[in-house]
């Protein structure tokens, strides 16, 4: 059919205490999230993690075990892939090879029995909105990849289906076309305001396309937000290390009284912000701080610095990265900290082994408690 399926008022997608289970594997645990109409959604994190079982859970590929799915409202459980209001884009483009590109984008329509006159109308439509008018007499083996995609972006507009799920879209694409494509995509989105889920295990992929990235990993959602809270503030420690480059710090709360905490780390006491997190005296937390925020310093003498904000550590190494230099130091307790600044025409370095001096600001170290 080409009406809208469902209530285009409620959430695009609502997940509810959804578990999977693959015999005594668990895949998904009590997953929950509710994805907006018009959202451009990010599925992130490593590989096994469950992002491609909940999207395969979400398009009807998979029978949840536990939990329900709505799309716009509506329970779609029973419902099997191609009675939702979802499509799969693949990655193998899954086009008919001897159909040329209308042939292609129609081919619903005309199953559904749709008069000529009708098709034509919304084909049109759906190729301009992808930007492929001038290509409607081409075969797919004619098309670029990202031509191909929109082939089947333009198949989910005429059938009405304003869910797209996409499973690593642009995975089988060398980087600089993947650059490329990626904001491609997002523009698409924006253009054509449908749904997107996406699947990536690439982290600069993900802050390129999403309106709110989910972390997901071990079949939990992590966290989710936006690129730029996620990568600000994380709130787990597990958020913290997979995006961006971090120092992850191990230490026991000295004292938390008040709005800030003071940590044991490495035979230093470090102050960080509370956060309004529970924590008790002994207990044992992390620290983040991403090392573009980490400056290092030679130091004479070996003193701990007292501010809260410094540690002192030994230099061992620097990677020259061309737009940003890696200087590299250890703590006492062997942990190695990362200070990545922009790469500086002095390239003087510290002696190996000589003390230096690892600081930061107070906004920039990060209590996490799991
Ligand atoms: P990738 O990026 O590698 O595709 P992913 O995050 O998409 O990873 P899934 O494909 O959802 O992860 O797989 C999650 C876990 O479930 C993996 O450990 C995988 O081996 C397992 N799994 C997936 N499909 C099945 C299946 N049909 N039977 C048994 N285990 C499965």
């Amino acid at each position: 059919g080409t009406q809208p399926m469902t209530d285009q008022t409620a959430p695009a997608v609502e997940v509810r205490n959804l578990s999977k289970h693959y015999g005594d594997f668990v895949a998904l645990k009590n997953v929950n999230v509710t994805i907006a109409a018009g959202e451009y959604f990010v599925l992130l994190g490593p590989s096994g993690g469950g992002k491609t079982t909940l999207l395969r859970t979400i398009g009807g590929f998979h029978k949840p075990t536990k939990g329900e799915i709505l799309l716009h409202g509506k329970s779609v459980g029973h419902l099997p892939p191609d009675k939702r209001p979802t499509t799969m884009v693949f990655q193998a483009y899954a086009l008919f090879p001897h159909m040329t590109v209308t042939q292609n984008v129609g081919y619903g329509l005309k199953v559904a029995g749709l008069p000529k006159d009708q098709i034509v109308e919304k084909v049109d439509y759906a190729l301009e909105q992808v930007g492929l008018s001038q290509f409607t007499h081409r075969k797919p083996h004619e098309l670029s990849g990202g031509q191909q995609q929109r082939v089947q972006l333009a198949r989910a507009i005429v059938l009405d289906r304003d869910i797209l799920l996409l499973d690593e879209p642009l995975a089988a694409l060398d980087a600089q076309l993947r650059k490329d494509m990626c904001l491609e995509l997002k523009h698409l989105q924006e253009k054509v305001g449908i749904t997107f889920i996406h699947v990536t295990h690439n982290q600069e992929e993900a802050m390129t396309v999403a309106d709110r990235i989910a972390l997901i990993a071990n079949g939990d959602l992590v966290e989710f937000g936006k690129a730029r809270d996620i990568y600000r503030a994380p709130e787990k420690s597990f958020t913290a290390s997979f995006v961006g480059e971090n120092n992850m710090l191990k230490g026991r709360v000295a004292e938390a009284n008040g709005s800030s905490v003071t940590v044991d780390v490495a035979g230093s006491k470090l102050t960080v912000d509370k956060r309004g997190l529970n924590v008790t005296d002994g207990q044992e937390v992390n620290l983040s701080i991403r090392s573009e925020c980490v400056a290092l310093d030679r130091v004479n003498g070996t003193n701990a610095p007292a501010d809260g904000l410094s540690i002192l550590g030994t230099y061992d190494e620097s990677v020259y990265l061309g737009l940003t230099t890696s200087h590299m130091a250890r703590l006492p307790d062997g942990t190695e900290m990362v200070s990545r600044v922009i790469s500086d025409t002095d390239d003087t370095l510290p002696e190996a082994n000589a003390p230096v001096r690892l600081s930061w600001k107070p906004g920039d170290i990060r209590l996490h408690v799991e």
